[in-house]
């Protein structure tokens, strides 16, 4: 046990995690070499494997296309398989886009550039659209402008920041949600941004974005990093540089899809949620966003099954449409409205598959220590005093007062392949991710057998700021 001890102390270290340096005389003691070692919880291997059961079997799988409906029974089959019990699907209606060809390129000098339709884009024109590119810094000088855009195209070249905690995405992909329809307002006639990543590569990052009711809508599209910089560097040159840009996307009809779940009965009927979501983008496989977090809560429920009857029951809910709606979370939340009070608490896992490094807790004020001092005894793991904020699947449950924990990946890698093609079982560090399924496992026993209570979040905190 010791020298597991010290080889977990040794890869969090290497990790960058805060840990005391090894001891001087750390290379006299024998440790097993990390190709030879054994995952460190039986979550681990069970995590990992059914990330990639899931990117590998069902692939791309966004909210209405085929993909989806076979990610649905795949849920299905592998709740089942592994002997949960309550196994089912709840109906969730769910917009459907489809991307159907995108291209861009610079006029001059003639060059292709990689470029993909942002989720929710309309088409532009039949033939595309050629104009000359004026380029932001970010979503805000868009927005002070007071350039007259008509018959250009917006170009928004703002950089997403390397951080642990994914707060560099959060300051960034404004540009993304918004970007088209403030272009819209000076009159542009289409809106292109810098992939919303971390990385320098030619790939593009597609992701959710939205109209503003009262604008016209005009095509929106996520250039490489690369190529945003091959443009920057083209403006600089010729300040009338000109791109074509053509988009052709598909809105149809809402489509059902499904939220599924699945329990380990506990002794009370109490609920301890763990949700990820199902649904992927449609250029890659969806292992990092979400396949990861599926294969986190999955295994992290499954360990309990092999022991003795959880206190509470935990629920697993593998939520529909996060991507491109969030309509599974919000059905959910209005399907479960009524029993509320049995939720005890709601964790979620949409963060990829990079080691856990800390806890977060949204309980009722009097409870926050209580309840964080419940997660302080965990490895590698340190307890913050921030409140939890918990991801777009389980806001509905906060807004009914449902404590939320947060277990914090790092996400230092996870938006260089976020929403790209290259989101695939390949970039997964699996020593990381079943480090991380340990994690969740601990945090998800004690919460489901813990004698502290959680009480009820107050209702100035229920929304996020
Ligand atoms: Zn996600």
């Amino acid at each position: 046990m010791r020298r597991l001890a010290l080889w977990t102390g040794l890869l969090a270290a290497a990790c960058g995690g805060a840990r005391a340096p090894a001891p001087a005389n750390v290379a006299s003691i024998e440790v097993t070499p990390p190709a030879a070692a054994a995952p460190s919880c039986g979550a681990g291997a069970f995590a990992f494997e059914t990330m990639r059961s899931l990117a590998d079997e069902v692939g791309p799988r966004l909210a209405g296309s085929p993909g989806d409906a076979r990610a649905v029974a795949w849920a299905l089959k592998t709740f089942a398989a592994a002997g949960f019990s309550s196994v089912r699907a709840e109906a969730v209606q769910a917009p459907v886009w489809q991307r159907v060809a995108e291209s861009a390129s610079l006029v001059e000098p003639p060059m292709s550039l990689a470029v993909a339709a942002l989720g929710g884009s309309v088409s532009t024109p039949p033939g595309g659209v050629t104009g000359e590119v004026v380029r932001f810094e970010s979503l805000d000088a868009l927005r002070r402008t007071e350039a007259d855009l008509t018959g250009k195209i917006a170009f928004i070249d703002v950089v997403t920041a390397r951080t642990r905690d994914g707060s560099g995405y959060g300051q960034a992909v404004g540009a993304r949600i918004a970007g088209a329809s403030a272009a819209a307002k000076r009159g542009a006639m289409a809106m292109v941004v810098r992939s919303i990543g971390t990385e320098a590569s030619r790939l593009p990052h597609t992701g959710a974005m939205g109209y503003d009711k009262d604008l016209p809508r005009i095509a929106a599209a996520a250039l490489s990093t690369n190529d945003a910089d091959l443009l920057t560097r083209t403006l600089k040159r010729d300040p009338h540089a000109k791109l074509r840009l053509s988009i052709e996307t598909r809105t149809l009809p809402d489509a059902a899809t499904a939220n599924v779940m699945a329990e380990v009965p506990g002794v009370s009927e109490e609920l301890v949620v763990l949700g990820a979501h199902l649904d992927s983008w449609d250029l890659g496989r969806g292992a990092i966003d979400d396949g990861a977090g599926v294969g986190l809560v999955v295994a992290a429920a499954h360990e309990l099954l092999a022991g003795p009857k959880p206190a509470r029951t935990v629920r697993v809910v593998l939520f529909a449409a996060e991507e491109n709606s969030g309509a599974g979370g919000k059905a959910y939340a209005a399907a479960h409205a009524a029993e509320a009070a049995r939720h005890f608490a709601a964790l979620e896992a949409d963060l990829g598959a990079g080691a856990a490094w800390g806890v977060r807790v949204l309980t009722a004020s009097a409870q926050s220590n209580a309840a964080r001092g419940l997660f302080s005894g965990i490895p590698d793991v340190e307890v913050l005093g921030a409140d939890a904020s918990g991801g777009a699947d389980v806001g509905g449950l906060r807004a009914l007062g449902v404590p939320i924990v947060d277990v914090m990946q790092n996400a230092e890698h996870y938006f260089d392949v976020h929403h790209t093609a290259a989101d695939v079982p390949e970039v997964v560090d699996r020593a990381a991710m079943e480090r991380a399924a340990c994690v969740f496992a601990r945090v998800t026993r004690t919460l489901a057998n813990t004698d502290v209570q959680l009480g009820r979040v107050e209702e100035a905190r229920r929304s996020k700021h």
